[in-house]
């Protein structure tokens, strides 16, 4: 029997368990799949729970139900791959041989890379809200938090889903005002970018709806360190900003595992071929999701996206055929701009969100670029499509590639 490998059982190790499966002939092909968690989170479902909007309950599931009949599945912590040798050492010392491996094992927030990030303030007065500790946490504070200065600050890129911390800024303004107490929170964003967003045209539409609901940016502010006694962020320049509630998206890594496997970046990114989705240092390794270091957003319609190209690509493999799978850096993210309106961008490696209509020109039912009702609905439906259609490599009515059909360019 021949082994692949799946290393991660988060959203992109499970959906390329289905699409596996459902590809490669039992009888010779035997698919294991490794991560260290039983529960399967619904991450973006966490930009809720600080508002009380959704519970922990909202968002897990076990991940267990999401695996096909015909794979074997250990919940065990990943401790080495030796790519020379075609095999994985678990942290119990048991031993995985592959033909192919996927790496899915994600990302991972380290506030403790940032000094005094993770200090005495840490779940007292300083947050984040992209695990689910730091979402409960946040969600118990401001139950009966009576105001201040609030600061929404990026650490540095790439962080998961570029979106979620305006995300957060918006619901922010909106849950304040809905309590009636909006003029006792002064509310900023502190980035390390120099506008709302990296593409112009959505700078300039984010930038204006944070404007326009009273909300400060503070731009190219990379964080240096926090001074948790004065309740001060100071950036490498030393520029300063005060708090009484910080909300901190901390610096992202990759797995310990991938460094220490020699096959990283700086920032435990696998080195990848970004269109291939191949290791760029071994030919039988590939990868997709937050682990790689594309230069795509690092969000769960990039690994949707990319789990069809890399469906395609691993057959190529197996079949010793070129590669006709090309990853175009495709991203689609809803953008909750509060009161029950959101927008929505569609973007890849080489074109920036343009405005239109997604998916059928003219029609819609999602306008780009733009706020609607329509667009919150759609971030709220996506959760339903994601446990019951994405996750089990089901296909979607949506092009792999990013089409210009429906979009505007002048
Ligand atoms: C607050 C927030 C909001 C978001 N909003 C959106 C959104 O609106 N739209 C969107 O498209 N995306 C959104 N995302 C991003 C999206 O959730 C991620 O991009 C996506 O889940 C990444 O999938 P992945 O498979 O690469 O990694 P993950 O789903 O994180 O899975 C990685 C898995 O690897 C396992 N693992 C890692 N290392 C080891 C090890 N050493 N041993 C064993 N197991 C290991 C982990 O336990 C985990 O289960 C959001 C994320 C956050 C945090």
């Amino acid at each position: 029997m021949k082994k692949l490998l799946i290393l991660g059982a988060g959203t992109g190790g499970t959906m390329m368990a289905n699409k596996m499966r459902k590809e490669l002939p039992r009888e010779e092909w035997d698919i294991t799949i490794v991560d260290q968690d039983k529960t399967h989170y619904y991450q973006p479902g966490f930009l809720f729970i600080p508002f009380g909007f959704y519970k922990k309950a909202d968002v897990i599931k076990p991940k267990q139900n999401f695996f096909p009949i015909g794979i074997n599945s250990i919940f065990e912590t990943i401790d080495l791959i030796d790519a020379q040798a075609n095999k994985v050492q678990l942290a119990n010392g048991k031993v995985l041989l592959y033909d192919i491996l996927i790496i899915a094992t994600g990302t991972r927030i380290r506030p403790d890379e940032t000094p005094g990030l993770k200090g005495e303030e840490w779940y007292k007065s300083i947050f984040d809200f992209y695990t689910i500790e730091g979402a409960e946490a946040l969600a118990r504070f401001f139950k009966t938090w009576e105001g201040g200065d609030l600061i929404v600050n990026v650490a540095d890129n790439p962080i998961k889903c570029p979106v979620a911390p305006l995300e957060f800024l918006f619901y922010a303004d909106a849950f304040f005002t809905e309590r009636g107490m909006r003029d006792k929170v002064k509310i900023k964003y502190v980035t390390p970018l120099t506008g709302a967003f990296t593409k112009p045209r959505s700078a300039k539409l984010l930038g204006s709806l944070l404007e326009s609901k009273n909300i400060e940016m503070v731009t190219d502010f990379f964080l240096g360190e926090v001074d948790n006694e004065k309740k001060i962020i100071r950036d490498f320049g030393g520029r300063e900003e005060k708090f009484d509630c910080l909300v901190s998206i901390p610096l992202h890594n990759g797995d310990p595992v991938i460094s220490k496997s020699g096959l990283g970046d700086e920032f435990g990114f696998v080195k990848t071929d970004k269109h291939t989705l191949q290791s760029v240092l071994f030919k039988n390794i590939f990868v997709l999701g937050d682990a790689g270091n594309f230069p795509s957003s690092k969000a769960g319609s990039v690994v949707h996206f990319q789990s069809e190209i890399l469906t395609e690509n691993l057959i190529c493999y197996i079949e010793e055929r070129p590669f006709t799978g090309m990853f175009d850096g495709h991203a689609n993210c809803y953008i909750e701009t509060g009161y029950g309106k959101g927008a929505l961008i569609d973007f890849n490696y080489d074109t920036e969100p343009l405005p239109g209509y997604f998916p059928f020109p003219g029609i819609g039912p999602f306008s780009l670029l733009k706020e609607s009702r329509l667009n919150h609905y759609g971030k709220l439906i996506f959760r339903w499509i994601y446990w019951h259609i994405l996750l089990k490599g089901k296909e979607m009515p949506i092009e792999t590639h990013m089409t210009m059909a429906g979009k505007k360019t002048d």
